[in-house]
């Protein structure tokens, strides 16, 4: 554990139309781990994801150059609904992505509708409720008349819930009060520590540093800075750019 590969990205050159968004990127995340991919607005962290999850052009990125393997396999012909039925990796987009009209439960029903191991699913439903004490007893709550962080909390209880090994989540402290951040940071190291691979995209470098095992820097489509979290903590130039 931790030192085998599972996400690899190498020299990875995308653009949108005639803009250059990512600048020949490579970094890995290995089984196990928490890697945090760290940069100010507009870095090219989004755009990370989205050539990921391939969603197409014309909303999605153009990968001119480079590639992108799954334990080995190569991602890029492979379109996000299969990534999550077939490699089990699954996207927690910002701005959460719930279905509003349908109840907690409901939608952590609609997260497993998919899954052949049906017989997971109670436990499965005991362990997000267990995380996630908010959503046990909002549970037959509408999704839209949840506070922004339980939002987010349904967002990545749907990521469990659909029985996904490894997953990619963007900016999650967004527009959260710092408590309920580090309530979600906290979970989502007990999901790391159940067993599941996270690549977390974040401009609060602090909480991430925090949280994470690795992580990578990012400016202007290019990976600037790379080490574990302790070593970036401690790195004067993250101090003074991204800590202060
Ligand atoms: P933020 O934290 O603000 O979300 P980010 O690091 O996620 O920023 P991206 O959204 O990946 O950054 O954007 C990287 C670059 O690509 C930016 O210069 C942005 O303007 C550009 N870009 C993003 N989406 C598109 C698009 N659909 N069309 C054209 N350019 C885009």
């Amino acid at each position: 554990k931790k030192n085998r590969p599972m996400l690899e990205v190498r020299n990875l050159h995308v653009r949108y139309g005639s803009i250059t968004a990512l600048r020949g990127i490579s970094f890995h995340v290995n089984d196990g781990e928490v890697v945090a991919l760290l940069g100010a607005n507009g870095a090219g962290k989004s755009t990370t994801l989205m050539s990921i999850m391939r969603l197409p052009p014309p909303e999605g990125p153009t990968v001119s150059e480079g590639g992108i393997t799954y334990n080995g396999i190569d991602l890029l012909p492979v379109p996000a609904h299969v990534l999550v039925a077939k490699f089990g990796i699954g996207l927690v987009p910002e701005g959460r992505h719930i279905f509003g009209n349908l109840s907690v439960l409901e939608n952590l029903k609609l997260a497993s509708y998919a899954r052949t191991d049906k017989e997971n699913l109670d436990a499965d439903y005991e362990r997000v409720f267990s995380l996630f004490p908010r959503l046990k007893d909002r549970r037959n709550q509408r999704g839209d008349t949840l506070s922004g962080g339980e939002q987010q909390m349904l967002a990545m209880g749907r990521a469990f819930m659909s029985g996904v090994r490894f997953i990619l989540l963007d900016e999650p402290s967004m527009g959260l009060a710092p408590l309920l951040m580090q309530e979600l940071f906290r979970v989502l190291k007990q999901l790391n520590e159940a067993g599941m691979t996270i690549l977390v995209v974040e401009q609060n470098a602090r909480i991430a540093l925090k949280y994470a095992h690795r992580a990578y820097v990012l400016e202007a489509g290019n990976i600037v800075m790379e080490g574990s979290a302790e070593a970036l903590r401690n790195d004067p130039k993250i101090q003074r750019a991204y800590l202060g």
